[in-house]
């Protein structure tokens, strides 16, 4: 999942986020670093084109300011000082191109938005005396607007900037007494400082508040994601064993069939029948004869846990066992055995006429497939090799062409 929080959070926690914590713009200590981590990466990357049209205003500007100022040394002094906004900006979208800084992407907008407000303020009160200065506190309601709308910095690291970029200013101002011309000031500083917050605020909340639906979105896609694998693997299993049902055999063993072809390898199968099982029903009852399937099945399925093999139900009380890979000998030790694994859980069968336990046959047939073979004659040997095992008194395996009792 691309989103930190689809992890941490269900949908009842993402909608009290949505419902509770969206006004405060800080979400609870549990997902706020993983938000503020995927926010800043993506603030870091979005500077990167905001970073360069800030630096084309800021340009514009200048010139702007520059060539109404009246050549002379207040002039120079304007321009000497009101550069350093443009280092600051410049530096500031050199740094956003390093990704290993995007974890402190709020911190160093942050500390240089405080720096070009303050010095932006420093400016205006420095030289206020002269002609045409409303542009200077023009250029002071463009640094705060900008920092506050168009940097990308969350909403309270906004506000320090826009606050404590002016509060240093002020207090620098103080220190070297220079004139405040508060009527201008609070025109330019303050107004647009109020709106830049406004927008900050409603910025970040959009913004936390599309991360939270974005998480709702991958939760549902998770969700379903999950729901279609269990149905595929529903629509895969015998509801009764938990075996591959038949439909899913056929599938594999097309693909096995084709893939054992193509390469030359062997492909082996064991059809597994249970001794009298319509005795063992009629004497003990269906719902233990389910219980018996059950279990023969586990076993089954111990025995097929390599990669590519398969046990399934074929019918009522017959299995197919799927052995890519194993030949013709292999087979013949797999199906001992099994044959003795069954007898050794010792299950009751009240009505068998060869043991007192639940017993099987097994009907075995391995191949190397060649182009003339086909896969329905295969299955029909394993099934004549079961017939085989059947009629030679049960409780054994047959393996064309030679019956191998077990003992
Ligand atoms: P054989 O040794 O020749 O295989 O004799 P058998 O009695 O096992 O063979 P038969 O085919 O006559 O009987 C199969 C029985 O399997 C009949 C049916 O009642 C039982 N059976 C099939 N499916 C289920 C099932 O899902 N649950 C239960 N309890 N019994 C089943
Ligand atoms: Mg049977
Ligand atoms: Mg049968």
């Amino acid at each position: 999942m691309k989103l930190k929080g689809s992890k941490l959070l269900n949908s009842q926690e993402i909608d009290h986020l949505i419902n509770n914590r969206l006004n405060r713009v800080y979400f609870s200590k549990k997902i706020e670093p993983f938000y503020q981590q995927q926010y800043q990466n993506e603030a870091a990357y979005e500077f990167r084109v905001r970073g360069m049209i800030i630096l084309i205003l800021y340009a514009l500007l200048s010139y702007g300011i520059y060539s109404v100022i009246p050549a002379g040394r207040d002039s120079i002094l304007w321009l000497s000082l009101y550069s350093w906004v443009g280092i600051i900006i410049l530096a500031t979208w050199l740094l956003s191109f390093y990704k290993k800084f995007n974890q402190y992407f709020d911190l160093y907008t942050c500390i240089s938005s405080t720096m070009a407000v303050a010095i932006s303020f420093i400016i205006i009160t420095m030289i206020s005396d002269i002609q045409n200065n409303a542009l200077l506190y023009e250029s002071m309601m463009y640094t705060v607007i900008v920092i506050y709308a168009f940097v990308g910095m969350r909403f309270y690291t906004a506000l320090w900037a826009g606050c404590g970029g002016g509060l240093i200013g002020f207090l620098i101002t103080k220190l070297f007494d220079f004139n405040i011309d508060w009527t201008l000031l609070n025109r330019s500083y303050t107004y647009t400082s109020f709106l830049g917050m406004a927008m900050a605020y409603a910025i970040d909340r959009q913004h936390r508040e599309n991360y939270l639906q974005n998480c709702i979105i991958e939760l549902n896609h998770l969700e379903m994601q999950e729901q279609s694998e269990q149905l595929k693997l529903l629509a895969q299993q015998d509801s009764l064993t938990g075996l591959a049902n038949r439909r899913h055999l056929s599938h594999v063993l097309e693909q096995e069939w084709h893939y054992a072809l193509r390469h030359g390898q062997p492909l082996s199968i064991l059809m597994v029948d249970i001794d009298f099982f319509k005795n063992y029903n009629d004497q003990l009852g269906h719902q233990a004869g389910d219980l018996c399937l059950t279990t023969i099945a586990k076993e089954l399925s111990a025995v097929t846990n390599r990669s590519g093999e398969l046990a399934a139900r074929y019918g009522g009380e017959e299995f197919l066992l799927l052995f890519p890979m194993l030949d013709h000998q292999k087979i013949t030790s797999l199906a001992a055995y099994l044959i003795h694994r069954i007898q050794n859980l010792k299950l009751p069968h009240p009505d068998s006429r060869i043991s007192e336990f639940v017993t099987i046959s097994i009907g075995a047939a391995s191949i190397i497939p060649h182009p003339s073979n086909s896969l329905d004659q295969f299955i029909r040997s394993a099934d004549t090799a079961l017939y085989y095992a059947k009629e030679h008194g049960r409780n054994q395996f047959h393996i064309s062409p030679c019956v191998v009792k077990a003992s």
